[in-house]
C-alpha cells in the first residue's frame, strides 16, 4: 500500500469533462477545481482515458495533485451501475481495449434510442444528439437530454431524464454494458483501485445491494463513493455504514458535468465521516 499523505484539504474524485459527457474540456475542467479550492482531484470520464494526459498537465502547471479516473459503465442483474476506477495507468493495454469495446455499442445505442423517439413524434434526435457529443464514440442520454431541451420538449435535462430517458420511458433503450468482473479486472490490470460511484442512486432493495457490495469486495473492489454529487445526509449516513461494514475505504465526488447542470460545483462538498478510510490512502 502506498504511504498516506497529508490529508488533502479537499479532494474530489468524480467528475466529467466533453470527453463524455461534460460540458468542460478537461483542462478548464482542473482549472475550475483549483480555482473551487480543490487540492486532489481525478478525472473519470464515462468509458474513456483519452482526456488524462491534458488534465494531468494542466494540474501540474496549476499546482494541484491529479489522479487519472475513469467511470466504467457496467450492467449488473440488468441494472446499469458505474464503476470508478483510480489512479489508473492511461497506457494499460487491457484497460483501453475494455474501453474501447465498451465505447463500440455507444453509436448503435443511439441509433435505438433516435428511433425509439421517432416512434413519439419526435425525430431527428441523433443528429441533434450528436452535436452535443465533442466526441462522437461517447455519444450518450445526457446528449439526447440537452438536445430535447433545445427543441423545446422540456424545461431542462432533468425533466428530460425524468420524462423520457430513464427504465420505462419512451426513449429508454436496454443496452449491454460491460460486467461488474471485467470493470474491477480493467481497473487493476491498470494499477488502479475500484469505486463504486454514487451507491444512493441504484435502483437496488437493501438486499440487492448489499449482495452487489459483497460481489464487488469478493472481486478485488476496494471503495465505495460515501460523499458525493448525488447522495444526501441521508445516503451519506447509510453507505458509511456499509463502508465500515464490508472494510471499504470512502470515496468523495461531485459528478460535477458543468456549470449550468450540476447542482454540486467541483469540490464544493461535505467531508467525509472522520471514522472512514479515505481512499486516497490507496492512491500511490
Ligand atoms: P449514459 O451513459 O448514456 O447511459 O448516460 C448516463 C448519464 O446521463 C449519467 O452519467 C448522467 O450524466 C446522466 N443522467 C443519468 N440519469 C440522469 C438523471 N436522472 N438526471 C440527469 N442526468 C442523468
Ligand atoms: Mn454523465
Ligand atoms: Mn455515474
Ligand atoms: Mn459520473
Amino acid at each position: 500500500m502506498a504511504q498516506p499523505r497529508m490529508n488533502p484539504a479537499n479532494f474530489d474524485f468524480h467528475c466529467h469533462s466533453t470527453i463524455s459527457d461534460g460540458l468542460l474540456p478537461p483542462a478548464e475542467v482542473v482549472r475550475r477545481a483549483a480555482n473551487n479550492g480543490v487540492t486532489w482531484l481525478s478525472l473519470t470520464d464515462h468509458d474513456d482515458i483519452s482526456g488524462l494526459a491534458a488534465a494531468a498537465e494542466e494540474a501540474a502547471a496549476v499546482g494541484i495533485e491529479f489522479t487519472g479516473g475513469v467511470e466504467i459503465s457496467i450492467e449488473w442483474r440488468d441494472l446499469p451501475i458505474h464503476v470508478v476506477g483510480l489512479g489508473v495507468d492511461a497506457g494499460s493495454a487491457v484497460l483501453r481495449e475494455g474501453l474501447e469495446n465498451l465505447r463500440s455499442g455507444r453509436i448503435e445505442r443511439a441509433r435505438r434510442m433516435a428511433a425509439a423517439l421517432a416512434e413519439i413524434a419526435i425525430p431527428d434526435t441523433f443528429e441533434g444528439a450528436m452535436r452535443y457529443a465533442e466526441n462522437p464514440n461517447l455519444i450518450s442520454r445526457a446528449h439526447f437530454a440537452r438536445y430535447l431541451v433545445e427543441i423545446g420538449i422540456c424545461r431542462d435535462t432533468a425533466s428530460v431524464f425524468h420524462s423520457y430517458l430513464t427504465p420505462g420511458k419512451p426513449g429508454y433503450v436496454d443496452h449491454r454494458w460491460a460486467t461488474l468482473e471485467d470493470s474491477v479486472r480493467w481497473i487493476q490490470a491498470a494499477g488502479g483501485v475500484a469505486v463504486v460511484a454514487h451507491p444512493g442512486r441504484y435502483k437496488l432493495s437493501g438486499g440487492e445491494m448489499r449482495r452487489f457490495l459483497g460481489e464487488f469486495r469478493d472481486l478485488g473492489g476496494r471503495a465505495i463513493e460515501v460523499v458525493c454529487g448525488s447522495h444526501g445526509n441521508d445516503n451519506t449516513l447509510h453507505f458509511a455504514r456499509q463502508a465500515r461494514f464490508f472494510g471499504f475505504h470512502a470515496s468523495r465526488g461531485s459528478d460535477f458535468h458543468g456549470p449550468e447542470e450540476s447542482h454540486v460545483d467541483l469540490g464544493r462538498l461535505p467531508g467525509l465521516p472522520e471514522d472512514l478510510k479515505p481512499v486516497w490512502r490507496l492512491l500511490g
